[in-house]
């Protein structure tokens, strides 16, 4: 890895936002951009390949003036002027990997290339009236009715960083392209998202990995209005199918670049099955109970942000979802009165916020 030479890098008006960029040359043409967050990982990395006629960008950051200013560093440093930018590539809906996409848009004239599954997703997520599918989905779980609101207010909020949004042009699965003077396959791998892409350089290879596989840190794999049911089950089978890729070097979404892929995806995968035989073991010493109430079990004291908050319910559901897809839990429908009376933390009787009123609670049990 090379740092790249920092001669001019001391002036420039986006410097004191953005913090100093370490930018680093991560293999030969493959500069990692590291892109602050309004999120727990607080950076993001984006990529910068650089091919014989222009530069693609892979993955944006949220759509902040911090982020504009990371970029304008980048692209200084780099020497990449707006019409230098040949493509832009994004892996995932994430809004630390999409947000910014329509701003370098706008600011470069380039295409914005994603995966035709998850470009839908984009499209029905990031508008304001996704927040209520969310609202249901926490109410369904079991979150109290007190976080309703700034949870609310949180996603409003993230939309409001994935905007403008760009024009997509679709790619499909194994589609190939060349990008960055590098022939690259498109990899659909889902499970942390339902259209996540890994792209893959089999000549030299190298893995664009960006949240599939990441080191010292689970990517989050989160059930709700976002995913079809069961991500964590095809997340497994993508980690199988990914950690089969001969790779010499992986460069992920986050955190640093890493080499052993295979043994990675074992430990990720390791990782998820004892998780889920402890979320069996709270369901079969407390059951009936919601989500909210095992995610409070797995993760209660990480669980200090709102964020970490959507974090922790999804991933738990994750596992409460594949153990009834495997008979190990069943899964009940329950008024307000019966969740109460299976509850422990939150034994209010009825629900206060009349929106929220007619949703029915699930509970999950031991299998039959
Ligand atoms: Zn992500
Ligand atoms: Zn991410």
């Amino acid at each position: 890895m090379v740092a790249v030479a920092d001669a001019q890098d001391a002036q420039g008006d986006g410097r004191e936002r953005a913090g100093r960029l370490s930018l680093q040359e991560v293999w030969p043409g493959v500069y990692r951009v590291p892109i602050p967050i309004p999120a727990p990982l607080r950076e993001v990395n984006a990529y910068a390949l650089r091919g014989p006629h222009g530069w693609t960008l892979v993955d944006t950051g949220f759509h902040t003036p911090e982020a504009e200013a990371r970029w304008n560093q980048a692209f200084h440093r780099l020497g990449i002027g707006p019409g230098d930018v040949e493509a832009v590539f994004v892996t995932h809906f994430h809004p630390d990997h999409f947000g910014a996409a329509g701003w370098l848009q706008q600011r470069t004239g380039a295409p914005v290339l994603m995966h035709d599954r998850e470009l839908e997703l984009a499209r029905r997520i990031w508008r304001p009236a996704a927040v209520d599918g969310y609202n249901a989905f926490a109410a369904r779980h079991g979150v109290p009715d007190e976080l309703a609101a700034p949870l609310a207010q949180r996603r409003a909020r993230i939309v409001s960083w994935v905007d403008p949004q760009p024009q997509v042009t679709p790619v499909r699965e194994g589609e190939e392209l060349r990008l960055g003077g590098r022939r690259w396959q498109v990899l659909w791998t889902p499970g942390h998202t339902d259209g996540l892409v890994v792209l893959w350089q089999p000549d030299e290879g190298l893995l664009l990995a960006d949240d599939m596989v990441l080191p010292d840190i689970s990517p989050n794999i989160s059930a709700g209005p976002q995913a079809t049911p069961n991500p964590l089950g095809r997340y497994l089978d993508s980690l199988g199918q990914v950690g089969r890729l001969p790779a010499r070097r992986v460069l992920p979404g986050h955190r640093a670049p890493f080499d052993d892929l295979a043994g990675r995806c074992r430990e990720l995968a390791e990782h998820h099955r004892r998780r889920l035989e402890e979320v069996e073991a709270i369901v079969a010493a407390g059951g009936p109970v919601t989500a909210w109430q095992v995610a409070g079990q797995l993760f209660g004291r990480v669980m200090d942000t709102l964020a970490n908050v959507e974090f922790a319910l999804g991933e738990t559901v994750a596992h409460l979802d594949y153990l009834v897809e495997q008979g190990r839990l069943a899964v009940v429908e329950a008024g307000d009165e019966a969740a109460a009376l299976g509850g422990k933390e939150d034994a209010e009787p009825g629900p206060r916020d009349g929106s929220r009123a007619s949703v029915p609670r699930l509970m999950y049990e031991k299998g039959r």
